[in-house]
Formats: C-alpha cells, structure tokens, sequence
C-alpha cells in the first residue's frame, strides 16, 4: 500500500536534513529504508507509530575513528562496543583495523565480525608494511575497504604499537612499525590510484622521542601529569608532518584526511596548507570530543591520548573551527580498555594511551555545543554523519534523511540530563574521561536500518547480529 509502512516517526520539533536544514516533517520507514518525507499523517498505516514528540530527529551518527578488537577479539569486542554506539546515537562505526603480516587474515576478521554488531560497521585498514601496498587493491576491490590509514608517529625508538587481536585471541599483541617517506608515499600514491582516501595520524616520530626523552629527564614539580606527556610531544611535531604528508598529496593529487587535530598548531597548519592550494585534492579534518572538553587541567591520568590533551586556549581553536566550520568531521577515536589496563604502574609513561568516548560524542556537542548557542544542529548532523558519509563512500545511502537512504537515524532530546557513569555507556572500558559530569541533550531513540537498536538508553539485546559490514563505496544512488 502506498501509505503503508514499517514505522512512523510523527510530532517531532525538528527533523534534521543536512541538505536542506531543520524541518517540520513525518517520517515513513519500510524495508529498512526510509520511504518518504510527509507533511500530513492522514490516512498512513503504520506497522509502529513513534511520537517524537518536542524532539528532534537526525541522520544517525557515522563514528569514522573505533578502535575495537585490540584488547579483545572483535567478536566479543564487537558485541559491547556497538551496544556503546547505539547508547550514543551512533549507527555506524568505522573501525581503524591494524593487522601486521597479511591482510589476507582480514576474512577472519569479517567472520567474526559477523552477527556481533548491533550497528553497522566499515572498516579503515592501516598500512603498517611495504608488504601490505600489494594488498591495497585486494582490500578495495575484494573487501569494500576504500580508506588506508598511515601512523607517521610510528618509528625510530617509538616503533611499538598494540595490534588487533585475531578471533579468539586474548593476549595483547605488539607490533613493530617503521614508518618512513617511502611507505607513506606510495600509500598515498597507491590510495589515489584505487580511488580511496589516505588518512593521515600526523606525528613525527623523531620529534617525539627528542621530547620524551627530555620530559623524562626533567623534574617537572609544576607540571600536572598530562602536562609533562603534553610537552613530550609537542604540537611543532603535528605541524611538520602535516605539512610533510600534504607535500606528497600535492605530488599525487591526492586528499588527506588528518585524524585527530586538537592542537591550533596542527589545525593553522592544515588550514595554511588548504588556502596555499596548488592541488586537486582536499585536506579533510577530524576532531574528537576530547579536545573539545579537555585540557591538560584535567590533570587525571585517564586522559593520556596522543596526540595529547592541550591547553584550554587550543579547545577554544578548535571551537571556533568547528563554528566557522574548518572541521569536516568529530571521531571518537574510542579505544575500549579498562581501567586498570589503561593505568598502568600508575605513572604517565606507563599508562596506556586512548579511552571510551563513542557513547559521549552526541551528548558532549548537544550539551557543549548546541545547549550553549555555539552550533546549531545542523552542523552536528554535518560533522557527525552528513561530512562522514560523503567522504567515506556511504553517501547517499547513510548521512542523510530522505526517501531511499538507509533508515538510520536519532531521535535526541536536547533537555534531557543524565550524569556519566561507566554503566550508562554499556561499553568494555569501565571508566570514561566525563565520570561524574552531568550531560544535557541525549540521543534516547536509536534505528539502524529500520530496527530500533536502543530505547530510553536502553539496548535492545535482541538486535544483536543485525549490524552488518558495509562495503564501500556504496554506489546506489538510491
Ligand atoms: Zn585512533
């Protein structure tokens, strides 16, 4: 029937479309999809009418920076984290795989990937080998992965990072990487070729370890912890291989997509890099809701992330940026460990870097942003799903609302308040950096594809499995 359908959303405030902007409007869903946008509900035969009423409804969220399957294999990684993504409105999460050896093994991981998810899933492969170029058209043509990530940071004396585990496999696993000139450009080269994007962590790795061994070495009495790992790796350090990686883009043409700017040095930098031109591609620019938050005042070892938290003058850079709209797209960059991992001996050296953050990132921009007067929702549907979903090959299947896009949406209630415990969250980790900080602006409904995954905060344990992998890009454009 013409005005059938599987759900309804009716009565809300706002539906927001990235395209267009905030508007009043029902939603009709079927098969997944959405089905169209009506102005009257007369006469429509709904399956489940949803009243979203006072609230505002929005694409759902694309997370393009997950790291899960490291302290745990993906198919019990899988299962928690995405229950974290639903809590957070989040629909689809981008998972930064690193695999030493063969990517051949990524199979595995799809496998086992599989009916773990309660929302959807891509993934970003790292480029950590000269051995894996080969296997650059594999992963595209073979797999759907359209985006390699290069660590700059990774060298010289600071060569180790954590793997993702293999299914079934607990013990943490290190790997060595020796990032060079030559790898990072023939992966940029390579990505340009197969029409994928590169995305860069731009940190250099012989500035770090100059800095970090001088941070040591220092009796820092009126340092906080974060501000003693802060100066071990300095913002000049972001800028010199930002400026580096770009040179190669120009070389090839090529875009870039930096991940995780939170200093004003890395982001001038990149914004410097964007007005001088002189190429074809785009420089794209993530960043993450801590460096919206968080300044090394914060002074508790659980936010020891790299790049690090910096001043409070840098969080109100990248404010504006993100107002002035320099900022293409917010990633969690969520690592889901545990407290107790993430601490270490309990000094800054020791303790791990990365914490949770998929389940804060909408209630941090609604109660930072948008319940302050600095955003308007419409550039948080464009930084957390619109941007996402165009520069990742999804587009216009996910990020957006309208007849034939993937039925993925939140419905978020700008004035509802809830206090951060780790038992909200439904992640692994059982901490998070906002412990204790009261948020306003919730998402409370969550659908993917058509199937409402989270409630009232609530996870519906039964949609387990009906996330699935999406191969990208996605070429329909319906
Ligand atoms: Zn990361």
């Amino acid at each position: 029937m013409e005005n059938s359908c599987d759900i309804l959303i009716t009565n809300a405030k706002g539906v927001v479309i990235p395209e267009i902007g905030i508007v009043q409007t029902n939603i009709l869903i079927e098969s997944g999809r959405i089905k169209s946008l009506q102005h009257s509900t007369e006469n429509i035969q709904a399956a489940r009418t949803i009243g979203a009423d006072g609230k505002y409804v929005l694409p759902g969220v694309i997370d393009p920076h997950v790291h899960y399957g490291v302290y745990r294999p993906i198919e019990e990684s899988a299962k928690t984290e995405s229950a974290s993504a639903a809590v957070g409105g989040v629909t689809t999460i981008m998972r930064m795989l690193r695999m030493s050896g063969s990517y051949k093994r990524i199979e595995k991981q799809l496998e086992a990937s599989k009916n773990n998810h309660h929302v959807d899933y891509t993934i970003h492969a790292s480029i950590l080998h000269p051995s894996q170029l080969q296997e650059m058209p594999y992963l595209v043509t073979k797999i759907g992965i359209s985006s390699f990530k290069i660590y700059m940071n990774l060298a010289g004396d600071l060569n180790h990072i954590l793997m993702d585990l293999d299914p079934e496999s607990f013990e943490l696993y290190e790997g060595e990487v020796n990032m060079d000139d030559e790898l990072l450009s023939s992966t940029i080269r390579s990505a340009k070729t197969l029409d994928s994007l590169t995305m860069i962590h731009a940190e250099d790795p012989l500035i770090c370890a100059k800095y970090m061994n001088r941070a040591k070495e220092k009796k820092f009495e009126n340092l906080t912890n974060l501000e003693i790992w802060s100066s071990s790796r300095p913002p000049i350090s972001e800028s010199i291989s930002v400026t580096k990686a770009t040179s190669f883009a120009r070389q090839f043409h090529s875009d870039l997509y930096f991940v995780h700017i939170g200093s004003a040095r890395a982001l001038d930098t990149i914004l410097e890099e964007r007005q001088l031109g002189r190429t074809n591609g785009n420089l794209y620019i993530e960043t993450c809701p801590h460096y919206l938050t968080h300044s090394t005042d914060f002074d508790n070892i659980v936010g020891k992330v790299v790049p690090p938290l910096r001043s409070k003058s840098d969080i109100d850079h990248m404010w504006s940026a993100l107002c002035q709209g320099h900022i293409d797209t917010i990633g969690t960059d969520h690592v889901a460990n545990r407290l107790s991992t993430k601490v270490g001996n309990g000094d800054i050296w020791s303790a791990l870097a990365g914490f949770p953050g998929l389940a804060t990132m909408i209630p941090v921009l609604l109660s930072y942003g948008v319940n302050k007067g600095r955003i308007n929702l419409k550039t948080v549907a464009e930084v957390t799903s619109y941007n996402t979903s165009r520069i990742f090959g999804l587009y216009p299947r996910k990020g957006t609302i309208r007849p034939g896009s993937d039925a993925d949406l939140m419905i978020v209630d700008l004035s509802l308040k809830k206090k951060i415990s780790s038992d909200l969250l439904m992640s692994f980790s059982d901490y998070s950096i906002y412990d204790g900080w009261e948020l306003e602006g919730w998402p409370d409904l969550t659908i993917v594809r058509g199937i409402v995954v989270m409630e009232n905060g609530i996870v519906d344990k039964t949609t387990l499995g009906h996330g699935k992998f999406i191969r990208r890009p996605i070429n329909d454009q319906k």
